[in-house]
């Protein structure tokens, strides 16, 4: 299909590394074969984490790496005009309240524990009783959350098909405006939205919020992107790829002298490219000729210490 647009979107808290290289992997890969465009924007907005140096070390490993971008990087905080526009659109129609209390208080009024959203709902019972009422002025030093309705929201994925969720039931009502201006869920649909993003590629621990993000679309009157959410990358140990599995950062591989063709070869394997303990290297085009959505495996892909020796053994 042509005419649709993609974004690789990484958040400058932390080094990429082979998980987030995957993904982006694939989201190139989607973008080559059916011919989108591609946009970097970095989402730079979750402010005490963000560590400034981290937004061109992401260029150069994506650059590295052979994985390409069609316009100029775009750097979520330098323009926030649109979201304070569609907070503020929002708050007249009465779709968020404010709210000022603490992490603390929020948590100590579950009802129940929750394993997901990091253990937090926002429990109806704390909803102010105003919850609904049109906020002309709203005051953007404070929190303000999305009032959420008690219904299911359908999430139509490219990859892992229908799934239902009742954010009223799940999260509650979520921020989308703090005092340090818009939340991820706002800027994201804000910014795809005026970007012209058709195609939302990223793993699939932010399902989830796809159901909040077509939540705050439908209020703003915007279409949502398709989504495809991919698996992760763990380690051996079942968790999450983090420092705890060692250094397995893109810039490292790059400074040591690994070549970019074993790190792809790599993440092919893990996509279902040829024999997963026999990876070849390749480069990103041969990824995208060769790596084929539907055939990627539906588990997490997990990073093994033959892999590493693999990548540095060469
Ligand atoms: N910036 C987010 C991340 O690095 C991705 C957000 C998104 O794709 O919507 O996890």
């Amino acid at each position: 299909m042509t005419g649709c647009t993609s974004r690789l979107a990484p958040s400058p808290t932390g080094a990429l590394h082979l998980g987030n290289a995957r993904t982006f992997a694939i989201n190139w890969a989607l973008a080559q074969q059916h011919n989108w465009t591609m946009l970097l924007r970095i989402e730079d907005l979750d402010h005490p984490r963000v560590k400034p140096e981290t937004i061109n070390q992401a260029r150069e490993d994506l650059a590295w790496l052979g994985l390409t971008w069609d316009t100029e990087t775009a750097i979520q905080s330098t323009d926030v005009a649109p979201c304070r526009a569609a907070f503020r659109t929002l708050a007249s129609s009465g779709r968020v309240f404010p709210c000022d209390l603490s992490r603390k208080e929020v948590q100590a009024a579950q009802s129940a524990p929750h394993d997901n959203y990091d253990g937090m709902r926002y429990e109806p019972t704390l909803r102010p009783a105003d919850a609904g009422r049109p906020w002309n002025e709203p005051d953007e030093t404070r929190t303000w959350r999305f009032l959420v309705d008690d219904r299911e929201h359908t999430v139509n994925d490219q990859i892992s098909g229908t799934h239902t969720f009742n954010l009223s039931h799940s999260i509650g009502d979520f921020p989308v405006w703090t005092s340090q201006g818009p939340a991820y869920q706002l800027a994201v649909v804000v910014d795809d939205a005026r970007q012209g993003v058709t195609d939302v590629v990223r793993g699939n621990d932010l399902l989830s919020s796809a159901a909040r993000q077509q939540a705050i679309a439908a209020a703003l009157g915007l279409d949502s992107p398709r989504w495809w959410h991919l698996p992760l990358v763990r380690g051996e140990d079942g968790r999450r790829l983090a420092k705890r599995h060692g250094d397995t950062r893109i810039s490292s591989f790059h400074a040591a002298g690994v070549p970019a063709e074993r790190v792809i070869g790599l993440l092919a394997s893990w996509c279902g490219v040829g024999d997963q303990a026999d990876p070849q290297p390749m480069d990103a085009a041969e990824f995208a000729a060769t790596v084929e959505i539907s055939t990627i495996p539906t588990d997490d892909a997990v990073l093994t210490a033959r892999n590493i020796q693999w990548l540095t053994d060469c």
